[in-house]
Parts: structure tokens; sequence; C-alpha cells
């Protein structure tokens, strides 16, 4: 089928709302799509691209940091358009972006962050991983304002790999850290923490931990930090050997454990504890965090600590004008990602990434996320309901009549250019702008 007979004497025109993974590797399936001919505009909240590569992997995980160059190839695609700085339900409606474009896919991922609804959560120092992570990425939303790391323990609750990352980036030393793209402000914090030790705290075993043994690993073998894990807890009943019989991966982390449990300490500067069976019931202190209770009978355990961070997972935020599942923070669909409004599918939408299949799988999940939408709007193609007349420029005049500043391609490019250049002084790759006047001066600076 030619791509005229799908869409006469036109391209498709698709808007991706989302220049995160989960968007951008469905604009980049878009367009490798050999029979139709497609136009995409990716819009994003933010100044800047690439979603959680760019504010969720950690800045010491250089090495996936570098998928970015495959995410700005996609953007470098003529046919595909950046609307940065513009947030869909707020500066235009759903309804408004729809009538523009012949499909629209939902890329938002899962902003915020699961709530353990116990006494004490609410207390200073006690702050969700995802606004921690926010802070040490440079997101202009970031919520820690004024970060002290002042005490010397602090807690991390959940065993996940947010709670790796967040982990490693509170107990690395500072020269390892210094060669990253972390904002000089955090920077300046690390290098004067007080914390000397992480206390991981799980609800349940070592055989229900859902990190990965290679993210593990590297928490387990940082240089001058000794681990300390509670022999008892890695003793295993036997359904928890069944399963961890039958998951290599869980096997390489319960081995690790195994090993950390009987390494001799070396009176390392620092250290990460291990705490399995405590699911945390209360966060202590008057004022500010002091210390956190968990576990029950024989494993309840009340600890000091200054920080606590609580790492126990993402949640989508609804979209104003999109149907969302409260229960799962997801925007319902079909196995296509077709969206599901009343439980039928709408013509026309779709959605990728964390806002389809929750907040799971690593960055390159998100590849085949992206080929299966743009396999169903391909199958879908001949039917839509296409726009009468299509104007490549009714977002931008839209977007113009209200006063909403674009950061556009080489708006990003501009960004990206400046904090290239900050991080050069510095002799480290990059150093990032972190408020939204810092990004949208450098995407508006004359060169
Ligand atoms: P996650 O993998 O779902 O882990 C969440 C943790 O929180 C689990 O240990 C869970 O325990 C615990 N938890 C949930 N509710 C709790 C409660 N009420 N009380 C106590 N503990 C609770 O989520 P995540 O760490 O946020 O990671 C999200 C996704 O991003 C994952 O797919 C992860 O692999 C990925 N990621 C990957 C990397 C990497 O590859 N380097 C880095 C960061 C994130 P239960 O099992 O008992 O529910």
């Amino acid at each position: 089928m030619s791509a005229d007979s799908v869409v006469p004497g036109r391209s498709l025109r698709v808007a991706v709302v989302g220049a995160g993974p989960g968007g951008l590797y469905t604009a980049g399936a878009l367009c490798m799509q050999k029979d139709v001919a497609v136009e995409v505009d990716v819009l994003d909240r933010l100044p800047a691209p690439f979603g959680l590569l760019r504010y969720g992997v950690a800045p010491d995980h250089l090495k996936m940091k570098s998928l970015a160059t495959g995410l700005q190839k996609v953007l470098d695609d003529p046919r595909v358009r950046l609307f940065g700085d513009v947030r869909v339900g707020d500066n235009l409606s759903v309804a408004e972006l729809r009538e523009c474009y012949d499909a629209v896919v939902y890329a938002i991922g899962a902003a915020t962050d699961r709530r353990l609804g116990i006494p004490g959560e609410d207390l200073p120092g006690s702050t969700s991983a995802t606004a921690f992570v926010n802070w040490y990425s440079g997101h202009p939303d970031q919520t820690v304002s004024g970060v002290e790391l002042d005490c010397s323990a602090a807690a991390v609750l959940g065993l996940g790999n947010v709670a790796v990352d967040v982990v490693r980036i509170l107990i690395r030393s500072i020269d390892e850290l210094r060669p990253t793209d972390m904002p000089d402000e955090v920077l300046d914090v690390l290098a004067a923490s007080k914390v000397t030790d992480v206390h991981v705290i799980g609800r349940r075993g070592p055989a229900d931990a859902k990190w990965t043994s290679k993210e593990f690993r590297e928490i387990c073998e940082l240089t001058g930090v000794d681990v300390v894990v509670n022999p008892d807890d890695v003793e295993l009943d036997e359904a928890a050997e069944a399963k961890v019989a039958g998951d290599k991966n869980l096997a390489r982390s319960v081995a690790l454990l195994k090993e950390c449990a009987q390494r001799p300490l070396t009176g390392a500067p620092r250290r990460i504890h291990f705490h399995f069976f405590a699911p945390p019931t209360e966060i202590l202190g008057a004022d500010r965090v002091e210390g956190i209770r968990a576990g029950k009978g024989e494993h309840e355990r009340t600890l000091e600590v200054g920080l606590v961070l609580r790492s126990v997972g993402y949640l989508g935020v609804e979209l104003t004008g999109v149907p969302f599942d409260a229960s799962t923070g997801t925007i319902p669909t079909d196995s296509g990602g077709r969206v599901l409004r009343d439980g039928a599918v709408s013509g026309g939408e779709y959605v990728a990434g964390w806002a389809r299949r929750g907040p799971t799988g690593v960055i390159g999940t998100n590849r085949p996320d992206g080929e299966l939408v743009s396999a169903s709007l391909r199958a879908d193609a001949a039917g839509l309901v296409l726009r009468p007349a299509p104007d490549p420029a009714a977002l931008h005049d839209l977007l113009g009549s209200r006063g909403v500043p674009i950061v556009d391609l080489s708006g990003w490019a501009k960004i990206d250019a400046a904090e290239v250049a900050r991080g050069a002084a510095q002799g480290r790759p990059r150093a990032k702008l972190s408020t939204y006047s810092q990004l949208r001066s450098a995407a508006r600076a004359e060169v």
C-alpha cells in the first residue's frame, strides 16, 4: 500500500505528547514506517527533551545516558518538530490538540510517587525518591528546596532500582560524582554531605527485591563503603528458595547478599545497612525526621535517621481530557496501545511508555513500546478520521495567539550547547541548567 492510498496527497499528521523515551521511540518508529508518510510534532511540558533519560536515569550511569544520542537523532529527523515548554492541559486542551492532528499519542510517563500512608510521612526530612531524583537531576520542577545532607544517617525505603540509585548517590564519594552532569549547586550539597550510613528498608525479603542484579552489585562494590547484612535475613524459606531458583536475576542478587553477609567489615568510612522483612510503620520526629520505626514482632526496629527517602514506586498523573485508571495510574488501552474511552477504542488516540504499561522496565523497554503503537497506527491509518485541512502552522498559531513561547529544536540545541560549555569549563561532559529561567534564557540566547 502506498502512502497516498492511506492519506491522499499528504502526510499523516501525528502529535506525540511527551518527549521522553516513550514519546521519542514512538516518533522514531512512525518515521521508520515505509509505506506511510508522517509528520510528527512532539510536545513536552519541559523546555528540555528526553524525559526520564535526562531526569530519571542516574547521573553516574553514563552508558545509559548515552542513549540520548539515539533520541536526538529522532528529533533531528526533518519530519519531526519539537514543541518544548508547552503544557497540554494548560496551554492548550487535549480537545484542541486533537483538532490539529489526525492522531495523538500520549507518552506522559508517571510524574508522581506512591505514598506509604504511615504517620510522619510528611515531616520535613521525609521526601519521595522522585523529588530527590528530580533534585539531583536538575529537574526544573524539583520540589526538594534547600536540600541539606547534614545528618549522619539516612533511610531509603523500597527494594527497587530507584532505591539503588538514590543509595548510590547518597553514599558514593564526591570524587566519583564530580565528573557527572549534575548542576553545580547539587554537587556543592553532595560535597558537604555528612551522611555516612544509609539504611535500606524493605517490607519483604531478599527473594522479593525488585532491583536488577547488575544495579544491585554496584552498591555492594563501592569504594570506601561497607555493606551490612544480617545473615538471618538471607536464610531463605522453601517458598523463597523456589522463587529464586526460577529467576536468574534474583538468584544473582541473593547470592551477592549472602556473600555480603559473610564479608568482614573493613572499617570503611561509610556503610549501607540492609533491613529486610521490615515494613516501615512510622516516621518519627517532633518538627522534622529523627528516626524511623520498621518491622513487626521480632523484626521490629527503631533507627535514628535524619532523612527518609521513600522509594516505593512512581505513579501516573491524570491528563485532563484523557481517560485515567486511578488504580494503576495509567491510561486505559487495548493491547495495541489504543485509548479506550468507556471501554471502546477511541479512534486516533494512542498511549506509549509508562502511561500505558505502568512504571516498569528500563529505558530500552520503550523501544518495542513505540513500535507497538506505530504498528497500531499504521494498521488503523486507512480508517482514521482525517483532519479536513491539516495546517502545519496550526499549533504554532494557536500557541502564539496565547503568548506561549516554544522551545523548538534550535532552542534545545542552544540549551545543550550552553550545558556542554559549562561542563567543559569544569572538565566534565555537561553541567545541567536546572531552573525554568536558566533553560528559557539559554534557549533564547543570541549566538
Ligand atoms: P519498583 O521496582 O516497583 O520498586 C518499588 C519498591 O517499593 C519495591 O521494593 C516495593 O516492595 C516497595 N514498596 C511499594 N509499596 C510499598 C509500601 N507501601 N511499603 C514498603 N515498600 C513498598 O519501582 P522503582 O524502584 O521506582 O523503579 C521503577 C522502574 O524503573 C523499575 O522498572 C526499575 O527497574 C526502573 N529503573 C531502572 C533503573 C536501571 O535500570 N538502572 C534505574 C531506576 C529505575 P514490594 O515488592 O513489596 O511491593
